[in-house]
């Protein structure tokens, strides 16, 4: 009997889940093949760092679909399988891993979805790969981090975080809970620079010094110094050495090209993909962490390294692959939560994309929404600690990505509504 050709998925993760749910809401009946490397059904990131970290949420809350989801929808999931190679003339996906009856090496697909995520990007210094130093990106690596956080009785657990960015706070945000002495080293000169610039940067950095934490500006992690393979100190490039008894590296993501780039797809900073999240190979797609996609909305690309994108890139991918016409220029979002501190943002607010930021609330009292504007139009948007006006800000956004300028006073006036920003004159 000839091997029926399957719509395939490479990374059983969020963005993977959602499309192969998404095939299915959409009417395809052929056969799904979703390939994870990692040994657990598909579960959601954002808590490691939070509630999942803190003990506050439990395992089963974690998981994108119930246990019994994927056989019920006709999903093959094979769990522990690498796709090792892809083949776009032969169009087949090799694979190593999972039990033998489960697939052989070879898997012949009609179309394939690349949704394979990131990965830590490595420290690479002398000591890197001693005891107690910690990455943080899977369960595992969550439940482990969880583990070298507990604070024994009467002793204190000294953490030094290197990198400053989402992962970098959420943790130092989550050790300080745990009782633990926490210095952030960060390069830049605010936490969080790249991704919301020095302003709202230094929002972040207040926060996290009222909280106890000791920020090390303009530093980096030179090397690891340990005891009998354990970590006991950091070395850092200002030549400060910081005892530590536990070591978290967040120093960001790289997107995990390898076997595009092996396939010959169009490669850079993440897969590249059209506005339809389709490849340079017409039957591959990218989605989630790992495609860098032409963003019709903002007319640039983008790579967004965040939940939401995965939930709805994912789909958005699905329908594309059933040939369904597919312009993906949902507004980026995100959030974050870090003590009191609850956020939402909507657009990219890299530094160099806008010229002005106006505030409406109280920015000391965190309870705020920050715009970023260029030219006069918004193009980003933080609700901190606000809530239900996610909606209104992205309008504003793409009011702005379409040419529209708002009055930076009437943005900052509470008593004008949101919506009356973009009210007609007169
Ligand atoms: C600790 C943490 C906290 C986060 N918190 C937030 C937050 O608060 N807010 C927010 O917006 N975002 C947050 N994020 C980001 C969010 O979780 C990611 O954007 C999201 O997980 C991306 O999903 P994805 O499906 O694209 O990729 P991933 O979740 O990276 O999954 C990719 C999967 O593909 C598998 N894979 C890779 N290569 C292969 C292969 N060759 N064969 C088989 N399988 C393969 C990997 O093992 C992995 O399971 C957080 C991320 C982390 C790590």
């Amino acid at each position: 009997m000839p091997e029926e050709a399957a719509y395939v998925i490479i990374g059983a993760s969020l963005a993977g889940a959602k499309a192969a749910e998404t095939l299915r809401e959409e009417g395809f009946t052929g056969a799904i093949v979703l390939l994870g490397a990692e040994l657990e059904r598909p579960y959601e990131r954002p808590p490691l760092s939070k509630g999942y970290l803190l003990g506050k949420a439990d395992k089963s809350s974690l998981y994108v679909h119930e246990e019994h989801w994927y056989d019920g929808h006709g999903v093959g999931l094979r769990l522990g399988v690498t796709a090792t190679a892809i083949d776009p003339a032969a169009k087949r996906v090799a694979v190593n891993g999972g039990p033998a009856a489960d697939g052989g090496t070879s898997i012949p697909y009609d179309r394939l979805l690349l949704a394979t995520g990131a990965q830590p990007r490595r420290l690479d210094v002398p000591g890197g790969d001693l005891d107690g130093v910690h990455y943080l990106r899977t369960a595992a690596d969550s439940e482990a981090l969880a583990t070298a956080l507990a604070v024994p009785p009467g002793e204190e657990t000294r953490v030094v975080i290197v990198g400053g960015g989402w992962i970098g706070l959420e943790v130092a945000a989550a050790a300080r809970e745990k009782g633990c002495a926490v210095t952030v080293l960060e390069p830049e000169p605010t936490p969080l620079h790249k991704a919301i610039g020095p302003e709202l940067g230094e929002v972040f950095a207040g926060l996290h010094r009222a909280h106890g934490v000791e920020f090390r500006f303009g530093d980096g992690a030179s090397e690891l110094r340990g005891r009998d393979g354990r970590v006991t100190g950091v070395v850092t490039s200002g030549g400060a050495e910081l005892p530590a008894d536990v070591v978290v590296v967040a120093i960001g993501a790289a997107p995990d090209v390898a076997l595009a780039e092996a396939a010959g797809l169009e490669v850079s900073n993440g897969v590249l993909a059209d506005a339809a999240l389709r490849t340079s190979d017409p039957d591959i797609f990218a989605a989630g962490d790992v495609a860098n996609v032409a963003h019709p909305l903002l007319g640039r690309r983008v790579r967004v390294e965040h939940w939401a994108n995965a939930l709805h890139g994912g789909p958005a991918a699905a329908r594309a692959m059933l040939g369904q016409p597919v312009s993906y220029d949902r507004v980026p979002y995100f959030y974050s939560d870090q003590y009191e501190l609850g956020m939402e943002c909507s657009g990219l607010p890299e530094p160099g994309t806008y010229d002005q930021v106006v505030y409406r609330g109280e920015r000391d009292a965190l309870e705020f929404i920050a715009f970023w504007l260029d030219g006069g139009r918004v193009v980003a948007g933080m609700n901190v600690n606000v809530w239900d006006v996610t909606s209104d800000i992205q309008d504003l956004i793409r009011a702005g990505y379409a040419g529209r300028a708002v009055d930076p006073a009437r943005l900052a006036d509470p008593a004008v509504p949101l919506t009356a920003l973009l009210a007609p004159a007169g």
